[in-house]
């Protein structure tokens, strides 16, 4: 199965999970986030990182109450791991980065620890919390850091119960410009 119908198929199977406390399912997340990527005229590879940057959750396996339970699954780092043998690091980096840029955003931005769901202050508790000065400027020392931080932000608003935005077939041709070569 090439690498496409693979994403389409794990959306398929889980993406009308609940996305973790929030009034959106998965794959409506996803969708929200890659369509303000879109409109924001970014990078194809960015906007793929946004249609995937919580694949992790579709791999993991674990139930929808994870952080409920106390437990941060480290999606971020699941999602990087599989992207990583299918797409080049300006996707699989931001996703890796998209964790850290919240912790990141909590430092640097005064006011978007406000904007945050009640659901993402929790998980913010399991993930470490908000980064020290020091590590927000280790961040920014990442080559993907800035891409990150706009990913994070199409994250956190990509919540939007009902609200309408193109399918998954709209990212067909980006997802296979942008995905490696299957041998
Ligand atoms: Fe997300």
């Amino acid at each position: 199965m090439n690498v496409v119908d693979e994403i389409f198929e794990m959306f398929a199977r889980r993406g009308d999970e609940a996305y973790f406390g929030e009034p959106v399912s998965q794959t409506e997340h996803a969708l929200q986030a890659a369509h303000q990527a879109e409109e924001e005229n970014a990078p194809q590879p960015l906007i793929v990182a946004a249609l995937l940057h919580d694949i992790g959750h579709l791999i993991h396996g674990m139930g929808e109450d994870i952080a409920d339970r106390g437990i941060d699954a480290r999606h971020e780092a699941a999602g990087e791991a599989w992207l990583a043998r299918r797409f080049p690091p300006e996707v699989t980096e931001p996703v890796k980065l998209h964790v850290a840029a919240k912790r990141y955003l909590c430092q640097v931005d005064p006011a978007y620890f406000g904007m945050l769901s009640p659901a993402s202050v929790q998980s913010l508790a399991l993930q470490g919390g908000p980064l020290s000065e020091d590590e927000a400027r280790a961040f920014e020392s990442h080559r993907y850091y800035r891409e990150a931080v706009r990913l994070r932000r199409w994250d956190d608003a990509a919540k939007i119960a009902g609200l309408q935005v193109p399918g998954l077939d709209h990212y067909r041709p980006a997802l296979e410009a942008v995905a490696r070569i299957q041998a």
